[in-house]
């Protein structure tokens, strides 16, 4: 069995995993050039920024079970200084989903526009390449971009791709010569400021002073067309404010404009259509977290084997580390 997977973020690569642990063979499209989607990291020099995702806790047993040989290979640490339960992927936010990728068939820079049914099954299409047959297709990306290719094959799963709206999140990447007097390594408000971290107190950063700054949702979108320049200015205004001190001048600055950052709405399960053998996972379908993404696209890989009738037992009892 041969099941393409669009998105190579938790989701995508959840599902991989666990399709592959169930004796299917798994081949992943992203259209950026590494792993991780959200979870991203700046790294410049002796500087670095986890300017998407900042952190995840960990509920269920099965996700558990995953970051516990993470933990044991060196691929996530717990962040000790920061909120309680935090985990955080080490050295950077994406580095447990690189290691996933390392022995598994992942294209990057594969954009996929378009998923089409033929003889044999599905075939996929970007600029300037196609690939088929596929027996399945997982599509694990963000809701507005799942909307659009699922569109063509399932309304009522495409509707529920349409229905999810995501809030944008202003992200400022900001670096000092010294330590900013006063301020936690973590800091919260309902202001136009949500959350505001001392990247360094991350276990096995940089020791450089570098901050990542996010604007709340409602603050993001007030402010979603602007130039970076401005909105940098204006959050490391507020960041003051919010210490209450004025900040030594900054080394570096940079905004990054999440224009998809966090979904609202979902029913709560990922979509699978068990006739068409089309499907999509991410956190849009469940709630906007790390655990939540991962889950979703076990889950769905449990469906699509259900359908496709792979054998149940695990040929591949240990995921790579
Ligand atoms: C600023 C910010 C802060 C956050 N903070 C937290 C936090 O502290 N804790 C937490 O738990 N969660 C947080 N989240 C949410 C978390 O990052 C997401 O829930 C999770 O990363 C979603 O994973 P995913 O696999 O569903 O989607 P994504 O990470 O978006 O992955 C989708 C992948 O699909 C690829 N792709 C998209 N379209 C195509 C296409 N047409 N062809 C090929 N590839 C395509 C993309 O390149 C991407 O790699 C935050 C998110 C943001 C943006």
């Amino acid at each position: 069995m041969r099941v393409a997977i669009i998105g190579a973020g938790v989701a995508g690569l959840a599902c991989a995993e666990r399709l592959d642990s169930l004796g299917a063979t798994t081949q992943l499209f992203d259209k950026g050039k590494r792993p991780g989607g959200r979870l991203s990291t700046l790294v410049l020099d002796d500087f670095a920024w986890d300017f998407g995702a900042q952190y995840f806790t960990v509920r269920d047993p099965r996700f558990a079970d995953r970051i516990s040989r993470w933990e044991a290979a060196g691929h996530v640490a717990r962040w000790t200084d920061g909120p309680d339960g935090a985990w955080i992927g080490a050295p950077t936010m994406a580095s447990f989903l690189a290691a996933s990728c390392a022995d598994r068939d992942v294209r990057f820079g594969a954009l996929v526009q378009a998923v089409h049914p033929v003889e044999g099954g599905w075939q996929l299409s970007g600029p300037g390449w196609e690939e088929s047959p596929f027996d399945a297709v997982v599509i694990a990306v963000p809701a507005e971009q799942a909307a659009t290719l699922i569109g063509l094959h399932d309304l009522g799963m495409a509707r529920e791709a349409a229905m999810v709206r995501s809030a944008p999140c202003w992200t400022l990447m900001a670096a000092f010569p010294e330590p900013l007097p006063g301020a936690p390594d973590v800091l919260r408000s309902a202001g136009a400021i949500s959350w505001a971290a001392r990247n360094e107190s991350k276990p096995g950063r940089p020791s450089a002073e570098c901050w990542v700054i996010q604007a709340g949702g409602e603050w993001s979108a007030r402010n979603l067309e602007r130039d970076q320049e401005g909105v940098a200015q204006d959050l490391l205004a507020h960041l003051a404010e919010l210490i209450g001190a004025p900040l030594p001048e900054p080394i570096f600055l940079k905004a990054h404009r999440w224009r998809f950052a966090m979904p609202q709405g979902g029913n709560g399960a990922p979509l699978w259509n068990a006739d068409l053998k089309l499907g999509a996972c991410g956190d849009w379908c469940m709630a906007a977290r790390i655990e939540d993404a991962w889950l979703s696209g076990h889950e769905l890989a449990d469906r699509v084997v259900e359908t496709l009738g792979v054998s149940a037992t695990p040929v591949k009892t240990a995921e790579v580390a």
